[in-house]
Order: C-alpha cells, then sequence, then structure tokens
C-alpha cells in the first residue's frame, strides 16, 4: 500500500514527465491516481490546480512579518556594519520572497511577500514547482514550521518558458525578474510556474524544536530536509568580506540565477534575536547591491557566430552607448530563443545592462520595430543544417572550421601563446597547417613563414613560444581544452582532491558531485568533457606535452585518500577546518557516501540526517579533536 506521501510525489513525478512530453503512463491511469489522493485527501493543495477560479486565492496574513532588508551600495557601510563579527554572507537573488508553511511536515500554503503584512495565496502554482517540497523528510519536527526563501527564474528556464509562451499566444515576458512576480499573480496558465526553482534560506521553527546557535547551522538544517540553499560562506573581518563580494560578483557573472548582490547576516542567532529588527527590517541583516548599470539603443544589425561548442549565438550591434564608462556597440542576445520570443530584430529599441567587466547582455525590449524576426537555418561558418536544440541553435558538424577555431583560439588564450594573434591562427587554418590542437606543437618554421607578413624573426619568436607550453600545469591544459567550461581557479580546486589528470578520469559522476560547493551539473560535464575529448588529449600527450601538478603538498599528509564531511558547528570556523583536512592530503565531501573516513561533528549524539546517514552506514563519527589527532599523530 502507497502512503500518502509517496502518492503525491508519485502524481507530481507523472505530472514532471507529462509535462516534459514524456508520460510514460496512459491519461486514464494517471488519473485513476489522482482520483485516490481526492479519495484519501480531498483538499491537498495539488489537487486544486487545474482550474482554479479567480477568488480561490487571496490575501493571505504573514503571522510573523516578512520584513524587506536594509541596503547599501556601499562596501564601507557593509564593514562597519559586520565589524569583528562573524557574518554569513550569500547571494543576493533578484526573484520573489516566498513562505512555505508546513504543519506536520505537510505543506498547507504558500503565500507571497506582499507588503510585508499580508501577502498572496499562491499555493496551487507552488505545488509545480520542483524545489517546493509538498512534504518535509519525517525527521522534520511536528507542529507549524515556516520555510522563507526566493522563487526565481533562470536563464535557461526562461529561454524556455519565452517559447512556450510564445506557443500560448502569449505577451513575451519582458525579463526573468518580472515573470515570476507575473506568473504567480496570474490566475491562469498556473503550470508555467514549473520553470522556477526556490532557494530557501530562513527557517521559523517551532520553539524548542530546532536549537540552533547559528545561521549556518540554520542552512545546514535546511539542506538536510532537501532545501537548495543559496551559496554561502561564514567569514569574519575586512579582508574575508571584500574576497567574498569579489567571488560573489565572478558568480552573478558565471552562473545562471540573477544574483544582483550578497546578503550579510550576523551568525550568531542570539545576538540576532537581541538587535532585533525596526518597522521595517531587521538590523542582524545587511543586503550589498551592487550598480547594475543600463543603456538603450537600436538595433542596427544581428550577427550570428557558431562558437567552440557548435552553439550559434546571436549577437546584435547596436548604435554605440557609453555604458560604465566603456562604449559600447555589441550585445549578446543570449540565445535563439530571446531572438525567437522577443521578436528581435533591426531596428527595435533595446535596453542592455552591464555589471562587471562581462559582456552587455540584452534586457528587454524598450519598442519594438515593425517586421518579422529571424533565425538562420544553417551554420554561419560551415553551412550545414542547424538544429533547434530546445532553445539554441546547434552546429553538429563535428568539422566545422568555426568550432575548431573556437577550440583553438581557447586554447592559444588559456596556456598563453604569444604572438599567436587571432588573425594568424585564421591564416595558419587556412593554409591546411593547423585543425586540430596537436598540430599547434607540430608545426615548423618553414609553415609559418608562408603565412603574409610573417618573417624569420617573429617565425622563430612564435615557435618559441609554443615550446613554453609544452610543459603546464594540468589545470591550465583541462581549461585550455575547454572542458566543463570551467576556469582554472576551478580546475585548481577540483586537482586539490584529484591531483593527477589519470586520477580526474577514473573519478565518478557522483564522486565528483560529492565535492563540497560543486554542482552535478559540473560533474557531468567534466565526465562527458574528458570522454569526448579523449581524441585531442591523448594527440597532445603524443606530441610530448608534460603535465605537472601546480600543488605538490596536498599529494602526501596524513588523510590522504581520505574523505570526510563536516556538520553543524565546531569550534573553529568551518574553513579553517576543511583547509586543514585538505592541506593534510584529505578530501571533504558534503554528503556521506560509504567512501567517508569520517563524519565530524561536535555533538556525537546529533539526529542530523548526515549524523543518522554515517551511522546506518557504519561511517565513524569524529569530534574535532578526533580530527586534530589524525592530522598531528603522524
Ligand atoms: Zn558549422
Amino acid at each position: 500500500m502507497i502512503s500518502l506521501p509517496q502518492l503525491v510525489e508519485e502524481i507530481l513525478r507523472h505530472r514532471r514527465l507529462y509535462t516534459a512530453g514524456t508520460p510514460d503512463i496512459s491519461d486514464a491511469a494517471y488519473d485513476a491516481l489522482e482520483l485516490r489522493l481526492q479519495t484519501v485527501a480531498p483538499d491537498h493543495p495539488i489537487l486544486q490546480r487545474v482550474g482554479a477560479e479567480a477568488g480561490a486565492e487571496g490575501k493571505v496574513e504573514h503571522h510573523i512579518p516578512m520584513l524587506s532588508l536594509a541596503k547599501t551600495y556601499e562596501v564601507g557601510d557593509l564593514l562597519e556594519w559586520a565589524q569583528d563579527r562573524s557574518v554569513v554572507g550569500t547571494w543576493k537573488i533578484d526573484g520573489v520572497s516566498l513562505s512555505l508553511v508546513y504543519q506536520d511536515g505537510a505543506l498547507m500554503q504558500a503565500k507571497t511577500r506582499g507588503d510585508g503584512q499580508w501577502g498572496e495565496d499562491v499555493t496551487h502554482k507552488v505545488a509545480w514547482i520542483l524545489d517546493c517540497h509538498p512534504r518535509l523528510p519525517a525527521t522534520a519536527p511536528m507542529g507549524e514550521l515556516e520555510i522563507r526563501g526566493e522563487v526565481y527564474c533562470s536563464e535557461e528556464s526562461f529561454s524556455h518558458l519565452l517559447l512556450e509562451m510564445e506557443q500560448l499566444g502569449l505577451e513575451p515576458p519582458s525579463n526573468p525578474r518580472n515573470i515570476v512576480a507575473g506568473i504567480l499573480g496570474r490566475k491562469q496558465h498556473l503550470s508555467l510556474a514549473r520553470f522556477f526553482s526556490f532557494f530557501a534560506f530562513d527557517g521559523l521553527f517551532p520553539a524548542g524544536v530546532a536549537p540552533f546557535s547559528t545561521e549556518t547551522q540554520k542552512y545546514d538544517q535546511l539542506q538536510a530536509w532537501g532545501f537548495t540553499t543559496p551559496f554561502h560562506e561564514t567569514l569574519r573581518g575586512k579582508s574575508e568580506i571584500t574576497a567574498f563580494l569579489s567571488k560573489v560578483r565572478e558568480q552573478s557573472a558565471e552562473q545562471d540565477v540573477g544574483i544582483d548582490g550578497a546578503v550579510l547576516a550576523l551568525d550568531d542567532l542570539s545576538l540576532q534575536e537581541s538587535l532585533g529588527a525596526t518597522s521595517h527590517h531587521p538590523r542582524y541583516k545587511l543586503a550589498f547591491k551592487w550598480q547594475g548599470e543600463s543603456a538603450v539603443s537600436r538595433i542596427c544589425d544581428i550577427v550570428w557566430a557558431t562558437s567552440r561548442l557548435g552553439i550559434v549565438t546571436p549577437v546584435a550591434q547596436i548604435d554605440s552607448v557609453q555604458l560604465s564608462g566603456a562604449t559600447i556597440s555589441n550585445v549578446t542576445l543570449h540565445n535563439a530563443a530571446y531572438v525567437k520570443g522577443f521578436h528581435l530584430k533591426v531596428g527595435d529599441k533595446i535596453e542592455l545592462v552591464r555589471s562587471g567587466e562581462v559582456i552587455p547582455k540584452f534586457l528587454r525590449v524598450v519598442e519594438s520595430h515593425a517586421g518579422e524576426c529571424s533565425v538562420p537555418t544553417h551554420c554561419p561558418s560551415c553551412h550545414s543544417v542547424l538544429r533547434f536544440d530546445e532553445v539554441r541553435l546547434l552546429c553538429e558538424n563535428a568539422t566545422c572550421v568555426a568550432q575548431q577555431f573556437g577550440l583553438l583560439l581557447n586554447w592559444i588564450r588559456c596556456v598563453g601563446i604569444d604572438d599567436l594573434s587571432e588573425k594568424r591562427l585564421q591564416q595558419l587554418m587556412d593554409h591546411g597547417f593547423v585543425q586540430t590542437i596537436a598540430d599547434l606543437y607540430r608545426l615548423s618554421k618553414k609553415d609559418l613563414l608562408q603565412l603574409p607578413l610573417t618573417q624569420e624573426k617573429m617565425a622563430t619568436k612564435i615557435l618559441a613560444n609554443i615550446d613554453k607550453t609544452r610543459s603546464l600545469s594540468t589545470a591550465k591544459f583541462l581549461s585550455g581544452l575547454g572542458i566543463g567550461g570551467m576556469g582554472i581557479v576551478s580546475w585548481e580546486k577540483v586537482l586539490l582532491l584529484y591531483p593527477t589528470l589519470a586520477a580526474l578520469q577514473a573519478a565518478s559522476e557522483a564522486e565528483l558531485a560529492a565535492i563540497k560547493g560543486f554542482a552535478e551539473k559540473s560533474a557531468q560535464q567534466i565526465v562527458t568533457g574528458l570522454r569526448q575529448r579523449q581524441g585531442d588529449i591523448e594527440a597532445l600527450l603524443t606530441a610530448g606535452l608534460q603535465l605537472h601538478t601546480a600543488q605538490r603538498r596536498t599529494a602526501t599528509g596524513p588523510l590522504l585518500g581520505q574523505s570526510f564531511v563536516i556538520t553543524g558547528t565546531l569550534t573553529r570556523p568551518r574553513q579553517e577546518i576543511e583547509s586543514a583536512i585538505l592541506a593534510a592530503g584529505g578530501k571533504v565531501a558534503s554528503k556521506v557516501t560509504s567512501k567517508t573516513t569520517a563524519l565530524i561533528l561536535e555533538d556525537l549524539a546529533s539526529t542530523s540526517s548526515k549524523a543518522q546517514e554515517a551511522r546506518a552506514l557504519g561511517i565513524p563519527l569524529w569530534r574535532e579533536v578526533d580530527l586534530w589527532a589524525h592530522i598531528t599523530l603522524v
């Protein structure tokens, strides 16, 4: 006999398969499942999604007000506020604040922030959001419990949403930020909410049930219950806070999530309580926003170019405008779905935004010009027919010159071959001297001298520069190959745990995904990337390339080959403990598996889910002192 939570899970799973166009049961079998739920729990929120009439949802009160945050644009203000106190820094996400109210582990109500006192009841809509769990695990406390967080639409999901809204004949949304509020406020097309995600960052737990003393523990608990939490770090002092802000700034350019700043909260919850709140904002949290600068201009042309991954990307050439002190004449239009969804064409007036040093992005249409929009059917480089892969156009010709060119250029920039300019690379390819990366290492002076405007002296210099890259760090090698789209800093982190190419190739997707702070998607990209580029890797090693591990100190140490998971608050900052484990040759993972050496925690009687998993798998529980003993004994 299937339990109620299992039944709900099953129904949601089938709904997702159905909306993805891959149902695995008949409609009748699905209806039977819903009917069963109707019999046992007629009021269950997930049953009320279809045909919910206007007026079925309305204003609901927040028993504890959902305050907004005090904001600053000055780093100085932030540092002054934080003083030398321990704070938890996290992303500021550009979405809609949401509260999920659970009773005895079951989701009873979901409401938006509204004016802080009164929000909108959106229970029926969040049934479509994957990360808003209809039920908490059995370990969650009984009674009323409230989870707060942010609903957002990632750039990737936004592209899919655009296409679906067009098919439904709806007006295109202005941008990912506004569409979340728009769809949550609508009475029709509730299923569009399935393109949204939810980040949990706060919990109001029943009195006495959650004996947390820090903000960090709260995040750990939210994760243990299966919620996705935004990136966060415990910080203290000026240097850690400023380093964190630059890291978040970098992430805002790389991540698929709209991050428009950072939020800092005091880690000590008793301190939070003693500081309290004004009627507008809590005193123990402060948001830092960076100035996103935007401008309006007109599209003069849309140019499509094939990347090294075969993705054909649209770039708009615009009437030049000044933005953050730079003259901007090119703007990325993201992908083909954006062009189709927004009907982008020459003559349109658009708003563009630039944050940090990244390429300016299209934000919204200010004024649409008459005429039809169009996307190419053939690769602008090799002229093969393009495939429309849901949201983007793909050139699948493995020998496409634009892709090869992109791969080579990425290699040249990452490993740093001076004097081999984009133009010279183009000439080398036109002459047929270079097709793959390994060909660079077989170039002769005779070849180079055949290029226009290349004299003996320059040819010698280029060859010497290529020779300098015959010995390089494994991190540089991998970033040069462009595997997983990761930069050198990310690779150095992964290589701390898997110090050689061979070790990395032997690692499974699950092992990589267990690395702390590492997304499942990246793990998958690494594994597939290494497999796809095996030919290039072998060719380069055959051509005589020597790889070395930059950080040899981690290849030894008393914890070599051992893997640890940390939970709860320890006597020293978590980062200090993680660095100590890494320095001693060990690894830090986020999930307890059968390969975990020990779970590090202070309370050996803990009933947290990690502690329970460790006990179930027979993994030893170590207190911090045990860890230090193992590090210093040897
Ligand atoms: Zn092509």
